[in-house]
């Protein structure tokens, strides 16, 4: 089977693979979880079959068969060694390489690189003469949620392309699919969770997140009326992932911001409309702007670092949003 993009990605597939020409290199960016890396994916498939029908790799000739065996010799994947880790910069060197030789199919070379953003400083700066001089018949798809990490003198030698957040009606019926055991009303709930990203909500129903959210805001609604302290709370929290737990926060603060202008609150957080309701009447703005730097900072601080006290971490960011309530 041809690898493809997602149907709400369709508009610009067709765009992309209409162009009589394409750029030496593309940046693939958008929520997480909408299906870039599978648009990229399939891009790269395109571009290496020798004889794409209907705008799409055959899935049957010779480039098609290695790529879907992962031996296509024409064909880079960069990612970093371990998930969260940096790219370095000996990745990029081998891509470097890569880029020099001579196609060993006859065809096409594609390399594509994902999350662009981990790359570190020296892994960029080596990419950055590759952009400089590109190859000829040699594609460079790079794909990443943060585009605005990138080098803006990397950014600036790809051609951008966003790629859409579905409908809510094209998400709900592919998270459908892909978890049939869901309900209506969980799907909707997985999906607000992501933002609206599908993929996301389908990760996050790996991870069970809805049962966990729920035993989280309780646990936040007895922080606050002091029946469990902030230790208690963060070592109930020991095995829910770090980055939700912070991204709800994010989400819940960007609400009470929102609320205090008059805004109104988020979908996702409907199971915190009380406890947001109140805490939008009773903190002054000042604070409030103060913790969200604190959160932002600490967000960036501690996502994928390997030593971590986690439970004091967490103790500490408890603390802090309880004290938000003293703070008038
Ligand atoms: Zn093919």
């Amino acid at each position: 089977m041809p690898e493809v993009a997602f149907p709400w990605h369709a508009e610009v597939w067709s765009q992309l693979t209409g162009q009589p020409q394409h750029a030496h290199a593309y940046l693939f960016s958008g929520l997480p979880g909408v299906g870039k890396r599978r648009f990229a994916n399939a891009f790269a498939a395109f571009l290496l079959c020798e004889q794409p029908a209907q705008a799409m790799a055959c899935g049957r000739c010779r480039s098609c068969l290695l790529r879907e065996a992962g031996t296509h010799p024409d064909l880079l994947l960069v990612a970093p060694e371990e998930e969260g880790k940096a790219i370095r910069v000996d990745a990029i060197r081998h891509l470097v390489d890569f880029m020099g030789q001579t196609s060993q199919q006859g065809g096409s070379k594609v390399i594509v690189l994902h999350p662009a953003e981990a790359m570190n400083q020296n892994a960029a700066n080596a990419l950055l003469k590759s952009l400089e001089e590109p190859t000829a018949n040699t594609y460079l798809l790079l794909v990443t949620d943060h585009p605005g990490r990138l080098l803006a003198t990397v950014r600036s030698r790809c051609r951008a392309q966003k790629l859409p957040t579905p409908g809510q009606e094209a998400a709900l019926a592919w998270l459908g699919e892909a978890a049939p055991e869901l309900s209506a009303e969980q799907r909707l709930t997985l999906l607000h969770m992501a933002g609206g990203a599908p993929l996301r909500a389908a990760a996050l129903h790996e991870v069970d997140a809805v049962q966990l959210r729920a035993g989280v805001v309780e646990a936040v609604k007895a922080l606050l009326k002091d029946k469990q302290s902030a230790s208690q709370v963060a070592e109930s929290w020991a095995k829910i992932p770090l980055e939700l737990l912070i991204d709800w926060f994010c989400s819940w603060t960007l609400d009470l911001l929102k609320l205090q202008t008059g805004a109104v609150a988020h979908a996702a957080n409907a199971d915190m409309d009380v406890v947001l309701g109140y805490m939008a009447r009773h903190v002054a703005a000042q604070p409030l702007m103060e913790w969200q730097d604190w959160l932002l900072a600490h967000r960036s601080m501690t996502l994928g670092k390997a030593n971590l006290n986690r439970a004091l971490f967490l103790e500490s960011m408890l603390l802090e949003w309880k004290q938000l309530l003293k703070k008038r």
